[in-house]
C-alpha cells in the first residue's frame, strides 16, 4: 500500500494520472477540488461561501479542506491513498502528516509534476470533464470519439468547470506560487520529492509515475 500527493499546478494533469492509479491499482482518489465542487452544490451557506471564492480562483480556508480530508482518510483505503490538489499550502500539509502519523502510516512519494504556464493556459482552457465518471477531455488534444458523450461511460454530462477561465486561471497560478510551490521546498527536504516531466505523453507521465511508486 503506497500513500501519494500529486503535486503541481492547475493544469499538470493530476486528475488524469489519478484516475489512472485508481483504476490500474485500486488506490482512492482524495481530490479536495472534486469534494469542494459536490459541496458548493448542496444549497448551504458553506456551499455557497465555497463556490465565490473558487470561482475566483482563490484558495478555500485551510480548516475546510483539512476537514474534508480528515473525513475521508477515516474510511480507509486498501490500496493507498491519492492526494490530488491537497495540501496546497503548508498548514496543510503539516494537517496531512499528522493524519497520516496518527493512522500509523506516511507519505510514500510526493510527485511534483512540472509543466511551464504557456502549456497551462492551453490545458486549461480547453478541459472538460465528465460529470458521472470524472473523465477528462480536451477539445483539441484529447476529444470524445463522439461529440456530447463520454467514451468511459457513455454519459452525456460533459462539463466545463467555471474557474476554466483567463482570469481566474491567472489568479490560481498566482495562488499556486505564492502558497502551494513552498511545498516543493517541503518535501524535498523530507527526501520524499520526486519530480516527473509534465509537458510528456500521458502514457509516458503514468510510467515515471508507476516507475516511482514501484521503487517506495
Ligand atoms: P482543483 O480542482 O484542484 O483545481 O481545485 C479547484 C478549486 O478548489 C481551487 O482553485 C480552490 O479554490 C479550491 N481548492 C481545491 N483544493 C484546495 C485546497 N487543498 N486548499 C484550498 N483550496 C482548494
Amino acid at each position: 500500500m503506497v500513500n501519494v500527493i500529486l503535486l503541481g499546478p492547475p493544469g499538470a494533469g493530476k486528475g488524469t494520472q489519478a484516475k489512472r492509479l485508481v483504476d490500474e491499482r485500486g488506490m482512492v482518489q482524495l481530490s479536495t477540488g472534486d469534494m469542494l465542487r459536490e459541496a458548493r452544490t448542496s444549497g448551504t451557506a458553506m456551499g455557497r461561501r465555497v463556490a465565490e471564492v473558487m470561482d475566483r480562483g482563490e484558495l478555500v480556508t485551510d480548516d475546510i479542506v483539512i476537514g474534508l480530508i480528515a473525513e475521508k482518510l477515516a474510511q480507509g483505503a486498501k490500496g493507498g491513498f491519492i492526494f490530488d490538489g491537497f495540501p496546497r499550502t503548508l498548514p496543510q500539509a503539516d494537517a496531512l502528516g499528522d493524519l497520516l502519523e496518527k493512522m500509523d502510516q506516511g507519505l510514500d512519494a510526493v510527485i511534483e509534476m512540472q509543466v511551464d504556464d504557456a502549456a497551462l493556459v492551453a490545458r486549461v482552457s480547453g478541459r472538460y470533464t465528465c460529470g458521472q465518471c470524472g473523465e477528462v477531455y480536451h477539445d483539441q488534444t484529447r476529444p470524445t470519439k463522439v461529440d456530447g458523450v463520454c467514451d468511459a461511460c457513455g454519459s452525456h454530462d460533459l462539463r466545463r468547470r467555471a474557474d476554466d477561465n483567463a482570469d481566474a486561471l491567472r489568479t490560481r497560478l498566482m495562488e499556486y506560487y505564492k502558497k502551494t510551490s513552498p511545498l516543493i521546498g517541503y518535501y524535498y527536504a523530507k527526501g520524499q520529492l520526486a519530480p516527473v516531466d509534465g509537458l510528456a505523453e500521458i502514457d509516458a507521465v503514468g510510467a515515471a509515475i508507476a516507475k516511482i511508486l514501484d521503487k517506495s
